[in-house]
């Protein structure tokens, strides 16, 4: 029998992970849910999607239905039907959604990277924390930086990392987002070092405690999110290592220079062309060029698509929590085969 999913929060990370379980054998979509009738509520019902108020309340209800929108309901009307619920709805929402819904309906959940490690039982990454959080409850997938970072980072373990420092530049807002920016300047976000990026890289991977410290700023852009990674190790490491361990590690591809991704324009201009739905690009893209050692230190620049990067973390997430596979690594392969990605 397949796991039956809820998504609560059809926005820019819910109806990715929607299109994802879909394309799953083993788990299926049993319902997704928006707080009000627009476009992207149609949409989905056109994409054949049950539709579902996220808020139980008469007066959004009496919106849909005025908006001519079908709904099957409220989430209260579905939600004993969901083995797990992922939750896309906005930062701080989620929390929320974990103390007033899930908890008393006692469904598992999944919550995104925009609330806080402190709020649920564990924090996930397919690499670094598919065991640990087998089987477990109430998980969150980290953001979409703090995966990226995580995936570089198991690339480069078996070096012995003694020191990361990361610089990230963070896109400006979202491609739907008419409201943040900045749109003329370079602004440094967190302004205090470090930014609470290595913490949550640590929430992952606890032995990188006291040992990555990161800093960054936002910047007007809407592709991805690009970072500068300086890693010490505990003995010499040549280039080609490097290399061979990014090669081997799921999930990051890399990208050169000389073959024309001289920019995240060009890298998302790729994913274009191979006709990736929403020109979504999981993998994370490391500039092979970029790639250098002296002695025990690791130089590398990487970009990030934010918007797509956690999506097949929140598949490989439903198979841990519900027990369904317990090897990560064919997990990974199932989720990767699936949504057709390079590696
Ligand atoms: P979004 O604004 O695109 O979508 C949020 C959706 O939730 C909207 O459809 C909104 O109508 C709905 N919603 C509002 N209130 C709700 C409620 N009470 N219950 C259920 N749904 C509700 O946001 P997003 O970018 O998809 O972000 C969702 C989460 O994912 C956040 O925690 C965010 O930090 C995290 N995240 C976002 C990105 C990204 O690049 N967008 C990347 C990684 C993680």
């Amino acid at each position: 029998m397949k796991a039956k999913v809820l998504i609560n929060g059809y926005g820019s990370i819910g109806k990715r992970v929607a299109d994802a379980v879909s394309a799953q054998k083993d788990m299926e979509v049993i319902g997704v849910t928006k707080t009000k009738p627009d476009f992207d509520a149609k949409l989905a019902t056109e994409l054949g999607y049950k539709l579902y108020c996220a808020i139980p309340d008469k007066e959004r209800v009496k919106a849909f239905e005025e908006a001519g929108i079908p709904i099957e309901g409220t989430i209260l009307d579905v939600i004993e039907e969901a083995d797990i619920v992922v939750d896309g709805a906005p930062k701080k929402v989620g929390k929320e959604n974990l103390e007033k819904i899930y908890k008393p309906n006692k469904v598992k959940a999944i919550l995104q990277g925009g609330e806080k490690a402190k709020d649920v039982e564990d924090n996930f990454n397919a690499l670094w924390s598919y065991e640990r959080c087998y089987g477990k409850s109430y998980v969150r997938v980290v953001s979409c930086n703090t995966t990226g970072l995580c995936r570089i980072l198991y690339a480069l373990k078996d070096f012995g990392i003694k020191k990361a420092r990361v610089v990230l530049v963070r896109r400006g807002a979202d491609p739907n987002d008419d409201k943040t920016g900045p749109i003329n300047a370079i602004k440094p976000n967190p302004v205090t070092v470090p930014s609470h990026h290595g913490p949550d890289v640590v929430s992952v991977v606890p032995e990188l405690k006291d040992k990555i410290i990161t800093s960054a700023v936002i910047v007007p852009t809407t592709l991805m999110h690009q970072h500068t990674l300086m890693v010490e190790v505990e003995s010499e490491v040549k280039r080609e290592d490097i290399l061979e361990k990014i090669n081997e590690t799921p999930r990051i591809i890399l990208v050169r220079e000389k073959e024309g991704f001289s920019s995240t324009a060009k890298i998302i201009e790729f994913a274009r062309d191979l006709g990736r739905k929403r020109y979504d690009l999981p993998e994370l893209c490391v500039w092979e060029e970029s790639v250098n050692t002296l002695g025990n230190e690791i130089f590398l620049m990487q970009a990030v698509h934010q918007e797509s990067i956690v999506v097949p973390e929140n598949i490989d997430c439903i198979r841990a929590m519900l027990e369904m596979e317990d090897d990560k690594f064919k997990s990974i392969e199932k989720t990767n085969k699936a949504l057709n990605l390079i590696k």
